[in-house]
């Protein structure tokens, strides 16, 4: 099997394992006991913390553990919101992650907020000049997602950071799809708070971060115990913790090399396929795009079916979002960048990581012509 879903998740470094595994047996703590192995576990985590702030180029104290990237978004908007005396209006994208969406459309349903949407175009990109009319005194929040899941675009984030940050708005971003790729340095990137999530970098599932600027101050969802500086009550994983910390590392020690190597995957795939497959489309922009991400849409096709043709050959990819994989919903992401429902059912996604080799693609792009044939020929899209 070659998998091609490392945006669905990556599998788990063996590192990261390693890292995890004395909290897994003899350092079981409870890093808020006070006895010694309270305290070998807090030691654990607080290292993971600074590991983490030291790849993010902050202090340890802005690094919150969530259960992951959907808690993270959470925090971040909802928290942030609820506790702000500043307008009550939340600006973001139609493209962002249903973690964001939905905790945006339960502000607007429960708390009275206003959610607009700043314009993308075809390709996925956000209008800076739209969003910067948007910022004004009534914006609470503005959030951008740095890379979208679906179809791979990279937004101006430092760009829009510096209009909320002229505009006195604070700034959030979704980083999950981004981290391990792109810089996560927050003051390069000029943000107030990022989110990222360890199970798409080769960490475990079930544990995120989120960064929130010093003096950013957001309510807690959570409530319990206080831990996490009174943010995310609950007892921490260490383990997991330790995990995402070495998984991150990892990651930004490798981040040039690999994703010059990407690059080169990305583009041999995404021009073979354009090339030889009749109607294929590149979802998401060419140039702005994530170094492992490839997204097509076979107009005659059905998604689904697609997948399972190349499932048949041992590819195993995605039509789009995990969250959404096997509903029969249209991507909300691929409506609004204006392709049309028939179109949006069509989409494969392509995405790998640290073993993706140049023979898996090479694979990919012998399969995939045949693939989308078969399913034309044999009516497999017909509803
Ligand atoms: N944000 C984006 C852009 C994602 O792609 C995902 C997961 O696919 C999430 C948030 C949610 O992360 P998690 O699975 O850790 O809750």
């Amino acid at each position: 099997m070659i998998y091609f879903d490392h945006a669905a998740t990556a599998p788990l470094r063996r590192e990261a394992l390693e890292a995890m595994w004395p909290y897994l047996t003899n350092v079981f703590g409870n890093p808020s006991s006070s006895h010694e192995l309270g305290r070998q576990a807090r030691v654990g985590l607080e290292n993971a913390r600074a590991e983490i702030a030291g790849v993010l180029g902050c202090s340890p104290g802005e690094i919150t553990f969530t259960s992951g990237g959907t808690e993270a978004d959470n925090l971040a908007v909802a928290g942030f919101a609820l506790g702000a005396t500043r307008g009550r209006r939340i600006v973001t994208t139609a493209i962002e992650h249903q973690a964001l969406l939905e905790t945006c459309a339960s502000l607007r349903r429960d708390h009275g907020f206003e959610v607009v949407f700043a314009p993308i175009d075809r390709d996925g990109l956000v209008d800076l000049t739209a969003l910067d009319s948007l910022l004004t005194p009534e914006t609470t929040l503005c959030s951008v997602m740095y890379a979208n899941n679906e179809i791979g675009t990279v937004q101006p984030i430092a760009e829009s950071a510096a209009l909320c940050r002229a505009a006195g708005v604070p700034f959030h971003t979704d980083a999950v799809q981004a981290a391990g790729l792109l810089t996560l340095d927050v003051d390069e990137l000029n943000v107030d708070m990022l989110s990222i999530s360890a199970h798409k970098f080769g960490g475990p599932k079930g544990i995120g971060a989120l960064y929130v600027r010093s003096g950013r101050i957001p309510q807690p969802l959570i409530y319990g115990g206080g831990q996490e500086h009174g943010f995310r009550s609950g007892t921490e994983s260490v383990a997991s913790a330790a995990g995402m910390a070495k998984a991150l590392t990892l990651a930004a020690e490798d981040r040039i090399d690999l994703v010059l190597l990407d690059l080169v995957l990305r583009d041999r795939l995404i021009d073979a396929v354009l090339k030889s497959v009749d109607g294929a489309i590149l979802t998401g922009s060419q140039s702005q795009r994530l170094p492992n991400h490839a997204s097509f849409c076979f107009a005659n096709t059905f998604g689904e079916s697609v997948l399972v043709e190349l499932e048949n050959d041992g590819i195993i990819c995605s039509s789009g979002s995990a969250c959404a994989a096997g509903s029969d919903e249209v991507s909300h992401v691929l409506t609004a960048i204006g392709i049309d429902d028939d179109l949006a059912r069509t989409a494969v996604r392509l995405t790998f990581g640290p073993t993706t080799s140049e023979e898996d693609i090479n694979c990919a792009i012998a399969a995939l012509p045949a693939a989308v044939s078969r399913v034309r020929s044999l009516g497999l899209y017909s509803r």
